[in-house]
């Protein structure tokens, strides 16, 4: 099976981010960036897959600058057959990203497209359900077990209150969650192989999709400021801090 996986670079979750002081974004000098870690749960099990069935092709693609090739060959080392980058200087909205990727769904013919619920710079949760949109394609958000028998796909999600168990049939789109599976590290010798792997570039431009932003980004803003925690000696001086100063019992 032929399984499209996208992968965005994103700052790295464990780095101390600094806003811009004009709100227009975060400060990324000295940043040190990654693959989404829901990228790279939907790209394990897209490997996963292809290994249980012991055939198919995992194809990566990720949308940005000549800088996300570092993160497409540390998916390369985990595994994928080959990537491809579309470039494009600005950042693009989910909404053009769903448009891309659904060119490039027309263009390569997968039965399975896997992405993350979400990415943890912008926290949209919404590239996964537009592309189904656009491909008029059944879609299983936030999975937290796939199984495919044939061209049946069973996805447990889940929701407040429990598990979800929904079936759709191929093709279609999955994300995934956190619980997913733990994914890989790459390999020395998945590195070395990553080297020689496919990746093949394309202007956005050549796909028709514009850049401008459906939606605009305003401004950003840090969350206030933390106060220092307090040490208490006794349950009971807790109990009485959680009251009066707290206010929460
Ligand atoms: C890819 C990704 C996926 C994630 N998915 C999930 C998810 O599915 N579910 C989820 O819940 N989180 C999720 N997170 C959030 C992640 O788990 C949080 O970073 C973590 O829960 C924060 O814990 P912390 O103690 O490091 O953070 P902190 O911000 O330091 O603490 C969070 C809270 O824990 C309490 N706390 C922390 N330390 C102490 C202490 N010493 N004594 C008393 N109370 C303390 C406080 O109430 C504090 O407000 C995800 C994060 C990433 C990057």
């Amino acid at each position: 099976m032929k399984i499209l996986v996208p992968i965005k670079r994103v700052p790295d979750p464990q780095t101390n981010i600094v806003v811009k002081p004009d709100g227009t974004g975060i400060v990324e000098d000295n940043v040190k960036f990654v693959i989404n870690p829901f990228c790279e749960i939907a790209l394990e099990e897209a490997l996963r897959i292809k290994e249980a069935q012991g055939e198919g092709e995992v194809v990566l693609i990720s949308i940005g600058s000549t800088d996300s090739t570092e993160q497409l060959r540390t998916a390369l080392a985990m595994g994928a057959d080959r990537a491809i980058l579309v470039i494009t200087d600005g950042k693009l909205d989910p909404a053009r990203a769903a448009e891309v990727l659904a060119k490039l769904v027309e263009q390569e013919s997968p039965e399975l497209v896997v992405l993350g619920k979400q990415s943890i710079d912008d926290d949209a949760n919404q590239t996964g359900q537009l592309l189904a949109a656009a491909l008029d394609w059944p879609q299983a958000t936030f999975a937290s077990k796939v199984d495919i028998e044939g061209q049946d796909v069973t996805v447990i999600r889940e929701v407040d209150g429990g598990l979800e168990t929904i079936a759709f049939t191929l093709p279609g789109i999955v994300t995934s969650d956190l619980r997913l599976n733990e994914p890989r590290y790459a390999s020395l010798p998945g590195i070395m192989k990553a080297r020689k792997k496919e990746l093949k570039e394309i202007p956005l431009a050549d796909l028709g999709v514009s850049a401008d932003p459906k939606v605009k980004q305003l401004k950003v803003e840090s969350p206030s400021k933390r106060e220092a925690g307090k040490t208490v000696e006794t349950v009971q001086e807790l109990v009485e801090l959680l009251h009066t100063e707290a206010k929460l019992i």
